[in-house]
């Protein structure tokens, strides 16, 4: 199959450009886009997903920070669709005000992309800030970084990320991928992942500041008791009142577990 274009990838970029065939359509197949949908793409690189989706969809908006892809893009997906490209990093976009402007029906978009693996955290909590905005998203990351958020209490990758993500969302592991189907190939295996943010009425967490602070204080000395590693953050009568006990640790702590907590607290 024909991307359009190929460029030398910039490793500082985290650019591992997908190539495999059946990877791709798999990952359409997943993200199955309906009439009406509104699909913005996290770093379209040389176009792998883009180009297919827009055959698929017709349209679709990316994010690039990398400058010298924007023409050769924009060139290339003149044959497939209407691209609408974002130049610059996508943490400066405000994925609200992108919904609110062109969303769909109900003023939500759809993520996706095969992230760069150095900025995965970052784009996933930049996702959380913005979840009302976002219907569902599709990522391929690292299968080491999906682990960790799909794992639950008591695995040894239950942490931080995991917590956060899964009391904002259902998280999905899909499938994973071989570093063969991308050029250059990266030095690990990935995996794509879907994550469906839950309908505000479902989220639990009274107060987004006091929740992530828990939790941070919780994971940042996780060897350590509940009672030892929130000192300064809540004292044991909130731990007893969230229904927790003080010596548990972190990683036993499961997610209703941190916001019963949090919501024990007063707010910030
Ligand atoms: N989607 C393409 C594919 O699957 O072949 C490229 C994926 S590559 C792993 C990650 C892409 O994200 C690259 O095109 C890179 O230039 C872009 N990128 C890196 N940092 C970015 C940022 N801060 N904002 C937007 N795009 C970024």
């Amino acid at each position: 199959m024909s991307h359009g274009f190929t460029a030398a990838a910039k490793k500082h970029l985290g650019q591992n450009f997908l190539h495999e065939r059946g990877v791709i359509a798999k990952i359409v197949q997943a993200i199955d886009p309906r009439p009406g949908d509104v699909l913005v793409e996290i770093g379209p690189g040389q176009g792998a997903l883009t180009f297919p989706l827009l055959d698929r969809h017709g349209e679709l908006t990316a994010i690039e920070f990398d400058r010298d892809l924007h023409a050769p893009l924009q060139a290339a997906a003149a044959a497939h669709g209407r691209l609408h490209l974002i130049a610059g990093d996508v943490l400066g976009v405000d994925f609200s005000a992108l919904a609110v402007r062109g969303g769909d029906a109900r003023g939500q978009i759809r993520l996706l992309g095969n992230l760069p693996y150095n900025l995965s955290s970052p784009i996933l909590f930049h996702a959380l800030d913005h979840a009302g905005a976002i219907r569902d998203m599709h990522f391929m990351l690292q299968k080491e970084v999906v682990e960790r958020m799909a794992a639950g209490p008591g695995s040894k990758v239950y942490g931080r990320l995991s917590v956060m993500l899964q009391a904002y969302c259902a998280v999905t592991p899909l499938f994973t991928v071989p570093p063969g189907a991308f050029r250059p190939a990266p030095k690990v295996d990935s995996a794509v992942v879907r994550l469906v943010p839950k309908p505000a009425d479902a989220i639990a967490v009274r107060d987004r500041e006091v929740f992530a602070a828990v939790v941070r204080a919780a994971f940042g000395q996780r060897r350590k008791t509940l009672r030892n590693a929130l000192q300064g953050v809540a004292d044991g009568a909130a731990i007893a009142a969230a229904g927790l006990r003080a010596d548990a640790r972190a990683e036993q702590v499961p997610v209703a577990g941190f916001v019963a907590l949090a919501n024990a607290l007063p707010r910030a």
